[in-house]
């Protein structure tokens, strides 16, 4: 339940690629500059996001769109009337599947150059943004086809294309709402929203569930021996240590500072406990790189767990929070780096 770690997903390509099959090259390579630079200046400049990046990426772009018109150059002089409408649409299917391999290839090398190793999984997490890339280049394809055989045929492609960047918006707005940027797991308000609907459902299925509250024993330290930076990165692997941990549904969430909380369905007291060891030991056995190059890993972490179960200590969300709570500060008292279970 979390944001794929390096996607980003936009709706561009409808024209970079409708222009890379219509264009000659080097209009096709200026159509990219226009509309990238647009869209940086309209959306992306604030989103402090690196210019060499965004040259990168715009460099991937071109690359793209010239191999696939390569590819399409080897099928077809060119879709325009004189080819045959099965020839043409075969075509831009081939340039569309080049456009995105070539896109994704690229990507995936520089994103395992830059930190790996890279999972091939972790790039395609969100089934949604690669799905969202298809149709987009779909929508580019049939735009390229109006053009070259009725010009104002692709005035059509205009309010689908926009219905769908609404709804882009929307989830993406969704999305930001309701994560926490810092580690990508639910935020506060949106964890308690989730945790309260898991629980409603334990009700009416006569499920148990238990309640984990997770919090970095001497956090302080690693900030002031590491600094702050070094310290949100290890929050972040402790978020990537808990997805890993925990399972695909359950409600993973920051509490706030260096404290996480998580709702498992399901789950009695005894495998609530064992699964909890596993986290903690997990989180023991973290070697998180330091922000600056050349020094050692951070090691040595450790977490206290407190833990409630449902219905035993509570029907509602604030009760189980305030049991595991408690149960978690028995943990700090009797030493830290242990787990808990709030006594009945
Ligand atoms: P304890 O074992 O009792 O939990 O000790 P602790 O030091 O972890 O707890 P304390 O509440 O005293 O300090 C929490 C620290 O977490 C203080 C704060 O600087 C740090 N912290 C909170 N939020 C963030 C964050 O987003 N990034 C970083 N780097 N540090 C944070
Ligand atoms: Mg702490
Ligand atoms: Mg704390």
């Amino acid at each position: 339940m979390r944001l794929a770690a390096y996607g980003h997903v936009d709706m561009t390509s409808v024209w970079t690629f409708a222009g890379a099959l219509v264009l000659p090259p080097a209009l096709a390579v200026l159509l990219c500059v226009v509309v990238l630079g647009y869209a940086w200046i309209r959306h992306e400049r604030h989103s402090g996001m690196r210019a060499y990046r965004q040259v990168f990426g715009a460099a991937v772009v071109i690359a793209s769109c010239l191999t696939s018109r390569l590819v399409l150059n080897l099928f077809t002089t060119g879709i325009d009337e004189s080819a045959q409408a099965f020839r043409a649409i075969f075509a831009v299917v081939v340039a569309m599947l080049v456009y995105a391999t070539v896109n994704f290839v690229v990507l995936f090398l520089a994103i395992y150059l830059a930190v790996r190793p890279v999972k091939l999984g972790d790039l395609l997490e969100n089934r949604q943004d690669v799905t969202l890339e298809f149709a987009t280049l779909c929508l580019g394809g049939l735009t390229a086809l109006a053009l070259a055989y009725q010009p104002l045929w692709s005035v059509l492609v205009v309010p689908p294309l926009f219905v769908l960047q609404r709804s882009v918006l929307t989830k993406q707005l969704e999305i930001a709402a309701t994560t926490d940027a810092k580690t990508g797991l639910l935020n506060a308000a949106a964890w308690q929203h989730m945790a309260q609907r898991e629980l409603a459902r334990a009700h009416r299925e006569h499920e148990s569930a238990a309640l984990l509250i997770i919090d970095m024993d001497n956090f302080k330290l690693v900030n002031d021996t590491h600094g702050h930076i070094a310290g949100d990165a290890v929050l972040r692997a402790v978020a990537d240590s808990l997805v890993h941990e925990l399972r695909q549904y359950d409600a993973i969430g920051r509490f706030g500072g260096e404290e996480f909380v998580a709702v498992l369905c399901g789950v009695d007291e005894l495998t609530a406990v064992g699964i909890s060891e596993r986290v903690r030991q997990q989180i023991q056995l973290l070697q998180v790189a330091a922000p600056v190059q050349g020094q050692p890993p951070m090691t040595g972490l450790s977490a206290s767990i407190g833990i409630s179960c449902y219905p035993e200590h509570g029907a509602e969300l604030e009760d189980l929070l305030h049991a595991a709570d408690s149960a978690l500060y028995a943990a700090k008292r009797a030493g830290r780096n242990r787990v808990v279970v709030c006594p009945l």
